[in-house]
């Protein structure tokens, strides 16, 4: 007996679309009528497009023309919470809502059909003749209690041909069913695999599971330094919020670090979570996605993109490595999907778990004024350490030009690697050589279509644009004064960094781990394995191997310039060179045997370094809080970048100009506007780059005034205007 449907057929009603319109379209309810947050599928123009039941309608057109939605959808409709976390987190990134309803429905086919597939399980019939081949078959039912195969999965676990599973199916042994294809994910069991935690980690798994249990919004603040089991207490949240029976979403920065976390996960809860990321098939998304709605996948572990997925009852959000730049997204949509987890968790009565060994300023300034709870854990799991820091003072060290690798670090990688170790050298730039210069007439070779040099990548034998991806052969005459054979390296990549490290170690087995040198996340899982089982001496990496990877064999870090991070002009220049070296740092000694980690730098007096060397993390941040504050930046002011970019340069500076000229909105809340000023990558993909940066205290309502402010300027065709909230990167 169903109820009368909340807009009964031919109701008008108002439909978000998925496009790009800045409005509600009005409709009619279809056939059988519909409810709010359903599903639907409606006409547009000559297309049938997604959109979802928004509220009554409006009205205002012209009542003959509105036309009829087509029917609802068989998906789970879209909750309160989730319409108010759309409509929401729109406001805060000052992005039209066609274009978050894009990002919430990011699976393929959500408007059609269920799709079936056919699955063997045991039947209760009995084989004539027992041959090998059909015993296999049996075996490998009776190994997995009796679970439905495909005919492609059966016949691979037993090794045999379809045509045995078939003749099967005709005695009964084997029946044949069609399902649909989006089946629950296998349930986690949170009661088994819990570890024994050390005195520690049971005092913030206590606190997390208690608050978990409280059933209501709340972040915490999560610190541990590398090693000290966040990832093991986490989970302790995790299976609290399962025994709730409510769902759990675990966001990491990189993909790389899913399997090594799958595993884990399967060892404490018995069976593997929902994946939600790029390298995850169309199908699986689909999956995902429709079973997240409906609760049939409890805990699913994602990219920050997952965040926009329908959950059911989400009771915990997990953000691991919470101050990863790759949260902050930097095209389409600009949001931060930090910040965004705790307002979904808001309008969810769901807790979030920030966890970092490095938090950002941010989230240490919202713990510090007690808005987070925050929790310590100080000491490494087992015999592990912290490592020993020190610094290798460059100005002291002999070194002839274009080598790195100073004496004493040479001496210290020896040592290691003579002891059966493994060495990291930390270099964060991809590539061979950031820059290629001519010695005839000094041309460096740039980006055709960019402000960017071309930076030569070896591996591949090519330049390649690290802003837009372009790539050209290396030339062998200079493309501008045309002599030959006089082009140069100039500065170090991770590819030059290895050749020397040959040079100077001629029996070590090196490995390069750079982003750019791994076809398929899988390539590059299979290479960490490789290495964390002893595959290798020295490794050499960019901030790659910062994030989280556990390699028990290496105890030496040399970082080949501490100083790299330091000389931008970013506000975060700072908090960013700390937490990426005291990661890398911690990726030394992570086992039994002690760890080292030597900064070659030539500002060993710099603030920064020695906050780095000398592990006072809260005198640092503390030092960076109180030079922020005195600036009035973030986290104790606001910001928004506004990126201009046109292919012709003087449509972007007029705007710009206009823009800054007439700042009244801006004023009118105390806010003030900066620039405008080429952006520091003043072309990129052929299209001239102009930044603006407006600044307001605090409390100050920014995206109201922002709006106002840029709404009365027409833009030309070709050009765009963005609008970046809380920017973290200003290239
Ligand atoms: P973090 O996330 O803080 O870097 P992890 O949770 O990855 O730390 O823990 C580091 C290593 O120590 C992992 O291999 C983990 O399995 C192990 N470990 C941590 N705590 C425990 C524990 N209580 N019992 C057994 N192993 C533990
Ligand atoms: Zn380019």
């Amino acid at each position: 007996m169903d109820a009368e449907p909340e807009f009964p057929e031919g109701t008008l009603i108002g439909v978000l679309t998925t496009q790009p319109l800045d409005r509600v379209l009005d409709y009619r309810a279809p056939e059988g009528g519909c409810a709010l947050g359903d599903f639907l599928e409606v006409p547009f123009g000559p297309r049938k497009v997604l959109g979802v039941v928004w509220g009554p309608g409006q009205g205002d057109f012209d009542p003959a023309k509105v036309r009829q939605a087509l029917r609802v959808l068989d998906a789970a409709p879209m909750r309160e919470p989730m319409r108010q976390f759309l409509t929401r987190a729109a406001e805060y990134t000052l992005t039209p809502m066609p274009a978050m309803l894009r990002l919430a429905t990011r699976a393929p086919g959500l408007g059609g059909a269920p799709s079936m597939r056919t699955i063997y399980r045991l039947g209760h019939g009995r084989v004539d003749r027992e041959t090998d081949a059909r015993k296999r078959v049996l075996a490998a039912m009776a190994e997995y209690g009796g679970l439905a195969f495909t005919l492609g999965e059966l016949s691979q676990i037993a090794g045999v041909s379809t045509s045995v599973i078939k003749g099967m199916v005709k005695q009964g042994a084997l029946v044949e069913e069609d399902t649909p294809r989006d089946v629950p994910y296998p349930r986690l069991d949170p009661g088994q695999g819990g570890k024994d935690l050390t005195p520690e980690q049971t005092n913030a798994a206590d606190r997390l599971r208690a608050e978990v249990a409280g059933g209501t919004y709340g972040t915490t603040l999560l610190r541990g330094v590398t090693g000290s089991g966040k990832t093991e207490v986490y989970l302790e949240a995790v299976a609290a919020c399962l025994a709730q029976g409510r769902q759990a979403l675990v966001l990491l920065p990189e993909i790389a670090l899913t399997a090594e976390f799958l595993t884990r996960v399967e060892a404490r809860f018995g069976a593997k979570p929902a994946e939600w990321h790029s390298g995850v098939t169309m199908t699986e998304r689909r999956r995902c996605w429709r079973m997240v709605g409906r609760g049939g996948a409890q805990l699913v572990v994602g990219a920050r993109s997952a965040l926009f997925l329908p959950f059911r009852d989400l009771g915990l959000i997990v953000v691991d490595e919470e101050h990863d730049g790759s949260y902050k997204q930097e095209d389409g949509v600009l949001y931060n999907a930090r910040d965004m987890a705790v307002l979904r968790a808001s309008l969810e009565s769901a807790r979030v778990v920030l966890a970092s060994a490095t938090p950002s300023l941010e989230s240490w300034a919202n713990a510090e004024a007690g808005k987070y709870e925050r929790l310590d854990l100080r000491a490494r799991f087992g015999a592990a350490q912290m490592p020993d820091m020190g610094a290798i003072d460059m100005r002291a060290e002999e070194l002839p030009g274009g080598r790195w690798i100073s004496p004493m670090l040479q001496h210290a990688v020896e040592k290691r690697i003579t002891a059966g170790e493994q060495a990291l050298l930390f270099l964060n730039r991809r590539g061979y050589a950031p820059v290629t210069i001519c010695r005839a007439c000094g041309h460096q070779i740039g980006c055709d279509h960019c402000d960017a040099r071309m930076v030569e990548h070896r591996f591949q034998k090519r330049l390649v644009c690290h802003q837009c991806g372009e790539t050209k052969p290396i030339p062998k005459a200079c493309p501008s004064c045309g002599v030959e054979g006089r082009l140069a390296a100039v500065g170090p990549g991770v590819e030059r960094m290895a050749e020397e490290a040959q040079a100077l170690f001629p029996d070590a087995r090196i490995a390069v781990l750079s982003s750019d040198l791994f076809g398929s996340a899988r390539a590059l899982k299979a290479q960490i394995e490789a290495i964390a089982a002893g595959g290798a001496d020295i490794l050499i990496g960019t901030q790659l191997v910062a994030k989280g990877h556990n390699f028990p064999l290496l105890t030496l870090v040399g970082v080949i310039d501490a100083d790299l991070g330091l000389q931008g002009s970013d506000l975060r220049a700072a908090e960013k060179t700390f937490q990426l070296l005291r990661q890398v740092a911690g990726r030394a000694g992570r086992a039994e045997k002690p760890g080292t980690a030597l900064l070659q730098t030539f500002q060993p007096e710099h603030p920064v370094i020695r906050a780095i060397l000398s592990g006072d993390e809260e005198g640092f941040w503390r030092a960076e809080a109180a030079e922020r504050q005195a600036a009035g930046v973030p986290p104790y002011g606001r910001m928004a970048g506004i990126i201009l970019s046109a292919p012709d340069i003087q449509a972007v500076f007029d705007l710009g100009a206009e823009l800054a000229r007439n700042d009244g909105p801006l004023r009118a809340v105390g806010a003030q506007v900066f620039g405008p000023a080429p952006a520091p990558i003043a072309r990129v993909r052929g299209r001239h780059r102009v930044r603006l940066l407006v600044k307001a205290d605090k409390g100050v309502p920014l995206q109201a005034a922002l709006s106002r402010w840029v709404a009365p300027f027409k833009l030309p065709a070709n050009l765009r205007l963005q609008i970046d909230i809380d920017p973290q990167s200003f290239y």
